[in-house]
């Protein structure tokens, strides 16, 4: 049997109505914020996060689905691409390519699949699902000010109360404008040698190459080296703190709760000042709901123009696993079930449905073949509220039986009544 591959799975119903729900309650706030929708390929140059995640980040150096693509010509040597990991480089890639700075401030999300390479486990996938939002623009349109850092963060907290989704913690973290981050590289260097020849290999690589990314350790016994390490917090300058500031009185002032962390680093190198993430009780080991921050430099670092900007990712897998719901009890069940009764009747019953669903019913249709003890049952498992009776005595008369399928009652319903007596509420 094939099966499929580790670390990706299929979403089935009635699951999938949990999706679905999250899904469209997230469309409903990215409008109330007016934000649109972007969609960006699923593949990209290898180099769109070499250059923009970062070489030394776990996601870039051990977790990319690469490929050499064969070239046009048999000698040519052919293109690395890459599954995207995440969507943020590709929405930026997206915004220098088809010069988005012109239209001023973009906000803009996207929901889809990313692909990583880890080890599969529950909350961690290798094709897992990301809803995200970028802000976006030239320093002109506003997009540096630390109003748009909270209105993201009120964002957060709105969607995941709409969603009932409680008991969220928001850490809340500045890891500073370039030069700061450049003096803390540079402080953890310097703490980091006496030391780092205790640590892991792996993290002693990092100490060298890019220390910042040493927190990204997740090794026991270097724990306690790296919680001595110098804190970021002491390394902010006025404009950065100030910026930090700001942000906090804001959400102080619109009511969401934040703790300061000032370990929280994030697994992406293109991060710069505000920085955070919503983790909540009820996942277990992977309790990151979702991540974000600014990325004033990338648009730059990816050979655009100057365009500060703030976004998150929210795993939706870990999302749906954190709802409180019964996938059942999500599901929509049909308004009514069409019971064909006899031969010649599936010709009659198709075209009541399809004026019934032209209505916005919800129809499920039977078949002339089923006893109406067998259509009246399948209703019921189907969670029909009606099963409406198509019989050769109906046709003529141009009067249905509709039976209520909770209380059993029976009633003739003209045609010219039908949409009326089953809609929801009437
Ligand atoms: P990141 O892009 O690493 O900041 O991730 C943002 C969010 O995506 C995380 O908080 C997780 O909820 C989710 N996420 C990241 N990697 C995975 C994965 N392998 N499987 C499921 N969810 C993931």
């Amino acid at each position: 049997m094939i099966k499929a591959v580790r670390g990706t799975r299929d979403l089935l119903p009635p699951d999938t109505a949990l999706w679905s729900f999250v899904d469209e309650t997230a469309r409903a706030v990215f409008r109330a914020y007016n934000f649109q929708e972007i969609r960006t390929p699923i593949f990209e140059d290898t180099q769109l996060f070499s250059r923009g995640v970062g070489e030394e980040t776990d996601i870039v150096s051990k977790e990319m689905f690469t490929w050499e693509d064969r070239g046009r010509a048999q000698s040519e040597k052919g293109q690395l691409i890459t599954l995207r990991p995440e969507n943020t480089a590709g929405v930026v890639r997206a915004y220098i390519e088809h010069n988005l700075q012109t239209r001023g401030l973009n906000k803009l999300y996207y929901i889809g699949p990313q692909f990583r390479r880890e080890r599969p486990q529950k909350g961690r996938y290798r094709q897992f699902y990301q809803i995200g939002a970028e802000m976006i623009g030239p320093p002109t349109s506003g997009s540096e000010s630390p109003a748009r850092d909270a209105e993201i963060l009120e964002l957060l907290a709105t969607f995941l109360d709409r969603l009932g989704i409680s008991g969220w913690t928001l850490q809340l973290n500045s890891i500073g404008c370039a030069q700061d981050r450049a003096n803390y590289n540079e402080a953890l260097r310097n703490a980091l040698d006496p030391v780092k020849s205790r640590m892991d290999p792996d993290c002693q690589r990092r100490a060298v190459t890019n220390p910042l990314r040493v927190f990204d350790c997740k090794v026991p016994e270097d724990q306690p080296i790296i919680e001595q390490l110098p804190r970021i917090s002491e390394f902010l300058d006025e404009p950065c703190r100030k910026h930090f500031e700001q942000v906090q009185e804001i959400l102080k002032s619109v009511g969401v709760p934040f703790t300061l962390n000032d370990r929280l680093v994030r697994g992406l190198d293109y991060y710069s000042r505000t920085a955070f993430e919503f983790t909540h009780g009820a996942l277990g080991a992977q309790n990151a709901i979702l991540g974000g921050g600014r990325y004033d430099g990338l648009s730059e670092q990816l050979g655009g123009p100057k365009a500060p900007g703030i976004g998150f990712a929210i795993g939706e897998d870990r999302l749906v696993l954190a709802l409180n719901r019964s996938a059942e009890e999500m599901q929509s069940k049909p308004d009514v079930y069409i019971a064909p009764l006899g031969a010649g009747m599936d010709r009659e019953s198709a075209r009541l449905a399809r004026e019934l669903r032209h209505q916005d019913l919800m129809v499920e249709l039977g078949d002339e073949t089923f006893r109406l003890k067998k259509s009246l049952e399948t209703a019921s498992k189907l969670g029909a509220r009606f099963a409406l009776i198509v019989g050769e005595n109906e046709i003529k008369a141009d009067s249905f039986a509709l039976k209520n399928l909770a209380t059993g009652e029976q009633v003739s319903v003209p045609h010219s009544e039908l949409v009326e007596r089953i809609r929801p509420n009437s």
